[in-house]
């Protein structure tokens, strides 16, 4: 059995606010730790119940916030980027039983959650088919186009409603109820790694969940990005139509495909222009 697991870190325990989640700021030396934590927690539920191989993303900030000595010798780590499936690199490579999201948390159009987002700063709404589209469930639609269902997410309350809403009844740890975009109430690093060994126990005694589908192609992609500059300049490629000041429109032939424009779109951002 072989295991991926995409891990950010605006979902984790504890987290509460940015500062936590960018090097340099308050307590993201500790954040980091809570995250690496986190994500071995689960790793080693799913080694317990039999993956030989656990796949892990590190998909936040520059990918690159992991502790790799703290990785037990069955995991192998993605880090850092530019990388054209983003924060599911890694799921092209070999079969895969099964997916977690930790860490994971809402998208930009979500009223309620801890730090809610959408990909990169450069991006501020994104819609496929006329349906709103966040981390979660562009997560999920790429594993779905390479054979693997996302069986856990983790996050906070809020988010975990959402995820569950999207993706259909897959397990879940909460680690934290979100009581506003920068408060939390927490559980303390302990019962969070608790609640992660268990969902993903129960996630991998399961066998009825599919791989995510809910994302047909033709995909009807609508992209509303923070600077007009960069909407004005990919706007002078053919695929892009520009439909207002901020807002493209475009289409794709896979979650994959746009995966790819959108880390491309992110990584050369123009807002700051
Ligand atoms: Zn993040």
């Amino acid at each position: 059995m072989r295991i991926y697991i995409s891990a950010d870190i605006e979902g984790i325990v504890g987290v509460a606010s940015y500062d936590q989640t960018e090097p340099g700021g308050f307590e993201y030396e500790t954040a980091r730790r809570w995250m690496t934590r986190s994500v071995v927690a689960a790793a080693a539920a799913a080694h317990t119940c039999g993956a030989q191989e656990v796949v892990i993303s590190d998909s936040h900030g520059n990918a690159q916030n992991l502790l790799l000595d703290e990785l037990p010798p069955y995991c192998r780590l993605v880090r850092s980027w530019p990388r054209p499936l983003a924060m599911m690199q890694g799921i092209e490579r070999g079969r895969y039983d099964g997916v977690f999201l930790i860490g994971y948390h809402g998208g930009s159009e979500s009223a309620r959650g801890v730090i809610t987002h959408t990909l990169s700063g450069a991006i501020q709404r994104l819609r496929v088919n006329d349906v709103a589209v966040d981390e979660t469930v562009l997560a999920a639609a790429v594993a779905g186009e390479h054979g693997a269902p996302v069986l856990m997410v983790s996050g906070d309350d809020a988010y975990v409603e959402q995820a569950r809403a999207a993706l259909g009844d897959v397990e879940a740890a909460v680690v934290k109820d979100a009581l506003g975009r920068q408060s939390v109430l927490t559980v303390t690093p302990e019962q969070a790694l608790q609640r992660l060994r268990d969902a993903a126990t129960r996630a991998l005694r399961r066998g009825d969940i599919a791989p995510f589908s809910g994302l047909a192609a033709p995909l009807d992609v609508r992209l509303e990005l923070r600077s007009p500059l960069q909407a004005e300049v990919l706007a002078w490629l053919p695929m892009f139509e520009r439909t207002g000041a901020h807002e493209l429109r475009f289409r794709c032939t896979s979650v994959t495909e746009l995966t790819r424009w959108l880390a491309f779109i992110g990584d050369y951002d123009l807002s700051k222009f």
